[in-house]
């Protein structure tokens, strides 16, 4: 069902994007996009941008939301960007209360855990240098008991060592938060090893499933309404606009708002049409070629 941009800023008040494929395609604006946003920021509505990066924190996708020419002045604030990564971190922090973190991923999340003033523990160098890990190395290693959270996120810096000795961490009862469930993304003709690769290696290694934090999960609406204080707003003000169905649609179909599925990024109108009688797939309430057309006066 397509739908206007003034019928759903009569509906709704909060509403929540997913960044790339619907705002964006890597560095440039897709078309339209600017314009809803301000069109949206214009009547007064609340925005929240929901990425599953699990390599960059909130002030990195701030950063690119300007970068890529979405500049609004004050308007949008960096409390309105929501990645994995950062949802994560916030989560270990409230729920978890952890204080220590173990990164099994990229810079961004180590950033990410200073900026919300936990210490971040990276492997240490020789990991990287030396990944080989025999058994009698392996009985050795010290785990530090000090350490009370393991977060995971996508990383292409990994070595067997420290697998290893993210394995014993885990084992020994550390929590393990991941941060992404994506399997694979596409480069165009091939899928190549994302997040959820990693985080299945951990969980293998470890013996134990981890908490997961990026959409589809629930965790991360959570996040927003506690840190912004929404408690009291019905769940009918909400809408969920995103180009995914496992992650973006099914993440509005379990929080249990409405969303809109746009073809602009992975899901194109010829790949919907053959995935949309399939029971399994979550069902969006409206479908757009791409964001509503707007008139900004
Ligand atoms: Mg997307």
């Amino acid at each position: 069902m397509e739908v206007s941009a003034e019928a759903l800023t009569d509906k709704y008040n909060y509403f929540l994007f997913d960044c790339d494929g619907v705002l964006w395609d890597q560095e440039e604006p897709i078309e339209g996009a600017i314009e809803f946003i301000k069109y949206l920021t214009g009547k007064g509505k609340t925005v929240f941008f929901v990425t599953n990066s699990s390599w960059r924190g909130q002030i990195e996708v701030y950063e690119q939301f300007k970068r890529i020419g979405f500049e609004m002045g004050s308007e949008i604030e960096s409390s309105q960007f929501y990645s994995a990564t950062s949802s994560a971190v916030s989560y270990c922090k409230n729920a978890l209360k952890s204080k220590k973190i173990f990164v099994f991923g990229l810079e961004g999340v180590s950033a990410e855990i200073r900026r919300q003033g936990l210490e971040a523990v990276e492997p240490p160098k020789d990991y990287y240098e030396n990944s080989r890990c025999g058994e009698a190395e392996f009985e050795e290693m010290q785990s530090d008991p000090t350490i009370d959270t393991l977060i995971c996120g996508y990383t292409n810096k990994w070595t067997y060592k420290m697998l290893c000795y993210a394995s014993i961490l885990i084992r020994s009862g550390t929590h393990f938060v991941a941060s992404n469930i994506d399997n694979v993304w596409s480069t165009g003709t091939r899928q190549m090893p994302g997040g959820g690769s990693i985080m299945k290696m951990l969980e293998a290694a470890g013996g134990k499933k981890p908490i997961i934090i990026g959409k589809p999960s629930k965790i991360l609406f959570d996040t927003i309404i506690e840190e912004h204080k929404l408690e009291d707003v019905p769940l009918d003000e909400f809408i969920m606009i995103g180009d995914k169905l496992d992650t973006d649609i099914k993440f509005g179909e379990n929080i249990g708002i409405d969303t809109m599925l746009v073809l602009t990024g992975v899901t194109t109108k010829s790949n919907y049409s053959e995935t949309k009688d399939d029971p399994t797939k979550p069902v969006p309430t409206y479908v757009s070629e791409r964001l509503p057309e707007v008139n900004l006066e």
